[in-house]
């Protein structure tokens, strides 16, 4: 991911931060009359900023920053081995048939296809699963938990 979309990234996280830092002031003390009206300039000022750094919604800017925690959770770990066929990864799919099988396995999900990635590790993989993943000398600027 380029570093200029890091970076507005990580501009939209700090308005949601600050979002939810005076949402949670307002709220202190329970509900109160005025507080719809104190809310909304809330609310305005992280959707400008959303719309400063690119973002058309707030679905957006939590895909992009998802994506980012993905990105860089996915240069802290190497994935290592192969698949067992175990199936315990599917076990709570409609389209797991058992025995390792999927019913829909050439048009199965992409999440599929490429699981596990890193974030499934730091997630926990389903006991049994024969990946493993090592840490690498990467070393992130990014809280990649946050979401
Ligand atoms: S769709 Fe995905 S989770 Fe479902 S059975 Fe197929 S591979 Fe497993
Ligand atoms: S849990 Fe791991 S080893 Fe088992 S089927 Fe899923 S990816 Fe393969």
């Amino acid at each position: 991911m380029p570093e200029i979309s890091k970076s507005k990234i990580l501009a939209g996280r700090r308005a949601v931060d600050a979002y939810r830092t005076a949402h949670a002031k307002l709220y202190e003390h329970g509900w109160r009359r005025g507080i719809p009206e104190e809310h909304t300039p809330l609310l305005n000022t992280m959707l400008a900023e959303f719309k400063k750094q690119g973002f058309n919604s707030l679905q957006e800017f939590f895909a992009a920053s998802e994506e980012l925690n993905t990105t860089e959770l996915n240069k802290m770990y190497l994935r290592e081995g192969e698949c067992n066929l175990c199936g315990k990864c599917c076990l709570e799919c409609k389209d797991y048939v058992g025995n390792g099988i999927c019913s829909i396995h050439k048009a199965k999900p992409k999440d599929c296809a490429n699981y596990p990635i890193a974030k499934d590790f730091v997630s926990g993989l389903p006991e049994g699963c024969s990946y493993s993943f090592t840490r690498t000398a990467y070393q992130t600027t990014v809280d990649t938990k946050w979401n």
